[in-house]
């Protein structure tokens, strides 16, 4: 199956690194004018944004913090001011861990990893379905957790924001249907990038024999499934989450 995202704009939030970055590359490859978002690594996003262009396709970046409104709402003038419309498809991938037991964990790192986690996926839904009402076509992606399903020591606040980001999918869905606006989740097991790498090799190793297919995934593999929900051949699907973990949750 080919997935063509040709003429389509697509805003992915944490592209600069890991899956955003590899959801980036696959998007442009199949023809969508990418918008890279970063926080606070701009030279990872310029480098995102010249692997796409020196292949022939089209992306920028773009700063903000998605905890924050203000720039929430400045990235996407920006992003109609560049593109001339708003995004087409909308990937809420950017996310933070500020791991900690419960009984320890400071109110300041629940709130944050909620607001840069969950708060974000609601602005930028809130001001991406803005232009997909008036197409009356539009594709929002969420980056849930398995852990999401699963729970986790050690992870309230991040299991918290990543079920909760299940409960906004499935709302949002059905708020946005007749609209025809497809709002799905996708729940990635545990793939190597800068989030994982931060694991000692002990967790690591406990972690892949807690996997059936016996090792972690790649960011390649996440970007795989959001191309699906991006594309038009996953029209009738809203409201779902996509489980990819080699098997570690059934
Ligand atoms: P990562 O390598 O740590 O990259 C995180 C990305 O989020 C970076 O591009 C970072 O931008 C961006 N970001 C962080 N805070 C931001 C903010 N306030 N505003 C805008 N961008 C911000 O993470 P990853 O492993 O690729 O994870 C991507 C998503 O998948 C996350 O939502 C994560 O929870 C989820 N996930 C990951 C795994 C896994 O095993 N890796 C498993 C399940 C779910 P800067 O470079 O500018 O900081």
């Amino acid at each position: 199956m080919v997935i063509m995202l040709k003429d389509k704009i697509a805003l992915i939030t944490g592209a600069s690194r890991g899956i955003g970055r590899e959801i980036a590359l696959a998007f442009a490859a199949s023809g969508a004018y990418v918008a890279v978002n970063y926080s606070s690594s701009p030279a990872k996003a310029e480098d995102v944004v010249k692997e796409i262009t020196s292949s022939g396709g089209r992306a920028f970046a773009v700063k903000a913090n998605v905890a924050d409104e203000e720039e929430v709402k400045a990235m996407f003038e920006k992003v109609k001011e560049i593109c001339g419309s708003l995004p087409d498809i909308l990937v809420n991938n950017a996310g933070i861990t500020k791991d900690g037991l419960l009984m320890r964990m400071k109110t300041e790192d629940w709130q944050q990893v909620m607001d840069v986690n969950l708060k974000s996926a609601f602005l930028c839904t809130r001001f991406a379905v803005k232009g997909m009402m008036k197409k009356r076509y539009g594709k929002i992606i969420n980056m849930s957790s398995i852990v999401g399903f699963m729970g986790n020591a050690g992870q309230a606040n991040y299991v918290a924001s990543k079920a909760a980001l299940v409960g906004l999918t499935k709302s949002a869905a059905l708020e946005f249907s007749s609209r025809g606006i497809r709002v799905n989740a996708i729940a990635p097991g545990f793939i190597t990038t800068d989030m994982t790498d931060g694991l000692s090799e002990e967790v690591q190793q406990k972690m892949i024999s807690m996997i059936p297919l016996g090792y972690f995934g790649s960011g390649k593999d996440i970007a795989e499934a959001a191309l699906f929900l991006a594309g038009s051949g996953s029209d009738y699907i809203t409201g779902q989450t996509i489980h990819i973990n080699g098997g570690m949750y059934l």
